[in-house]
């Protein structure tokens, strides 16, 4: 129940109000009978450093951070952890109340690695290709290049962005990755390609987006690991390929809920059993 204890931890993005992670963290503080609540706060850019700094001096428990706020909110915290001082992105800040520290964490990061783990993926020697060159990106290109892969393929659609991609990871990547500048130039060496991650909007319930794929068209998916970042819908087309040609699907509404236990541990010093979330229809979480 809520009372004058209640600790806040609130999400703040902009759009944030359809977001699924009030569902899931309510859920969490619920299960564990912790004294606290899940809030969405949506606003414009302009509110942004007030916001922060007001969530602070509230003292809010912390706060997750979504689009477009996650480069911005990396200024503002006094200590960044490793993933988000290398990423530059923010997805989880915690307020410690004794040293009045505020902390950032990229949780997308661990959340990418967990939901490959949850299906047994091994990562010796493997040939991961990712799509993409944002925030959601650099947390799936730092995951992979934490492990032993041989090869890293990155594309996008513009060059901009995966430049500046391949000189933040230039120190961790070594000779492994390399940018292709079309999809189709990896047709000889799609066949060895194990691991293929869309770290992009394509297939998400927009209208330019919805009814594409990130791969071409005639790519056989059959033994691979087929990676879709967008969780709404829970089925992208890119999965529903994946599903008939007989990849291994991981959706990004398990590293949803994954990047989720980790932001959850953060504030609460409890690692939350995701198999109790899981068992909820999706569509509902
Ligand atoms: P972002 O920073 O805005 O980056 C978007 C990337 O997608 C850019 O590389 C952009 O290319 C590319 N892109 C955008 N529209 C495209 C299109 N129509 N065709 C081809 N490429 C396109 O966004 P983000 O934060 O990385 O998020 C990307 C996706 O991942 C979103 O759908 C987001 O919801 C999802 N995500 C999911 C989770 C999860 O837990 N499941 C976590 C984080 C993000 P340019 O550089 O050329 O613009």
């Amino acid at each position: 129940m809520i009372n004058s204890n209640t600790k806040i931890v609130a999400l703040i993005g902009n759009p944030s109000r359809h977001s699924l992670s009030p569902k899931i963290q309510n859920y969490f503080i619920e299960s564990y009978n912790i004294n606290a609540v899940y809030l969405v706060f949506e606003f414009p850019e302009s509110n942004l450093e007030e916001a922060f700094y007001g969530a602070e001096k509230l003292g809010f428990k912390g706060l997750n951070v979504t689009m477009p706020y996650k480069e911005d909110v990396c200024k503002m915290v006094k200590k960044l952890d490793k993933s988000s001082y290398l990423t530059k992105s923010v997805n989880t800040v915690k307020f410690l109340e004794k040293s009045q520290i505020s902390v950032g964490y990229n949780t997308d990061v661990d959340g990418f690695l967990k939901s490959l783990e949850d299906k047994n993926f091994d990562w010796n020697d493997k040939v991961c290709l990712v799509i993409g060159a944002g925030g959601a990106a650099k947390s799936a290109v730092y995951g992979i290049l934490k492990n032993p892969v041989k090869k890293l393929y990155l594309y996008n659609r513009t060059t901009k962005k995966i430049q500046e991609m391949m000189n933040i990871f230039k120190n961790i990547s070594g000779k492994r990755t390399e940018v292709v500048h079309s999809l189709n130039s990896l047709k000889n060496e799609y066949d060895k390609i194990d691991l293929i991650v869309n770290c992009t909007p394509i297939g998400m319930d927009i209208k330019a987006c919805k009814s594409i794929m990130p791969i071409p068209d005639g790519w056989n998916l059959e033994g691979k690991f087929i990676f879709d970042m967008v969780y709404n819908p829970v089925e992208t087309k890119f999965i529903k390929k994946g599903i008939k040609d007989g990849a291994t699907i991981i959706r990004g509404i398990d590293m949803l809920v994954n990047q989720a236990i980790f932001s959850f541990n953060i504030w609460f010093n409890v690692m939350p059993d995701a198999a109790g979330i899981r068992k909820i229809p999706l569509d509902n979480i």
